[in-house]
């Protein structure tokens, strides 16, 4: 039987509400085969994927989200089939933690100026040992009743431009793209459609991508249309970019988006797990 994908979702470690364990359970449940954790800038979940992957009878593709920067703007690459123990990995993760420790700090202190206190404890015991993001942050603000949803929170606090966002140093675009090689992974960069590049800088981005050894585009993601597809399909072929396919799971109380609830990948784009070894 074929093979069902997805390859890119969140869990605990990260900005995911579910659990390892309760990602892969929940991955199986609707159908999907093979899955990909992709945790913002952690690989911490995937000892415990693994082993709720092999009880489950579902393959488990070891992943990674990690935040790059590129010509000063914040891209994700999403990394396939890399080895967690890889040291300049767990070097980079261990730094990115870091950096987003510091990040949560000056955000808080933004909320603060706002009149909006205990946003830095709150958000570190709400992360526990996982990564500290902005969904964390978030949810802080619809807890305290300052907006009524996580979109809210972003359009009015968290989102660029907005009094608590805060730029920040993530790792180098091309850096990051030589770990997840360098690991014996495949690059992806995410849902392209999502950073609103122009044409131009997305050639740049895909040349820039392409050169430190990127491979694939992320051509599915959970919210994607008809068009978007197209037009990722369109990058990936004139980049020579195998396609992957990847809902971004976060929450079942995203309606919107579900484990391996996803559109076929176009037939003239070559699937990432054929780059898979
Ligand atoms: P961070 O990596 O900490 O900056 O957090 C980024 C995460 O916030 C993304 O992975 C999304 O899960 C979430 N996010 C970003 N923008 C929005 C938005 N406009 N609405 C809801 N969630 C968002
Ligand atoms: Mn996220
Ligand atoms: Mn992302
Ligand atoms: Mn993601």
């Amino acid at each position: 039987m074929a093979e069902v994908y997805d390859l890119h979702c969140h869990s605990t470690a990260s900005d995911g509400a579910l659990s390892p364990t309760a990602v892969v359970q929940r991955a199986h449940q609707q159908g999907v085969t093979a899955l990909a954790l992709t945790d913002h800038d952690t690989t911490d979940g995937l000892a415990e994927a693994q082993c709720c992957a092999a009880t489950t009878g579902i393959k488990l593709i070891t992943g990674i989200e990690l935040s790059t920067n590129w010509q000063n703007k914040c891209f994700h690459i999403v990394g396939l089939g890399i080895n967690p123990a890889y040291p300049s990995l767990q070097e980079a993760t261990r730094n990115l933690q870091n950096v987003r420790l510091e990040r949560a700090e000056k955000i808080a202190d933004k909320l603060a100026k706002k009149h909006i206190t205990g946003a830095f404890d709150a958000v570190k015991k709400a992360a526990g040992s996982g990564m500290i993001t902005r969904t964390h942050f978030a949810d802080f603000l619809v807890s305290q009743h300052h907006v009524d949803s996580q979109q809210e929170a972003f359009d009015r606090y968290l989102a660029k431009g907005k009094p608590a966002y805060v730029a920040t140093a993530w790792a180098d675009l091309a850096l990051a793209v030589s770990w997840i090689t360098g690991s014996g992974g495949v690059a992806v960069l995410a849902h392209p459609l999502r950073y609103q590049l122009t044409a131009s800088w997305m050639k740049r981005l895909l040349a820039a991508f392409k050169e430190a050894g990127g491979q694939g585009l992320e051509v599915i993601t959970g919210r994607t249309n008809p068009d978007e597809i197209r037009v990722a399909a369109n990058y990936a072929a004139r980049f020579q970019l195998a396609g992957s396919t990847g809902s971004d799971f976060h929450s079942p109380a995203n309606q919107w988006v579900e484990l391996g609830r996803l559109a076929p990948l176009p037939s003239t784009v070559t699937p990432v797990w054929e780059l898979f070894h």
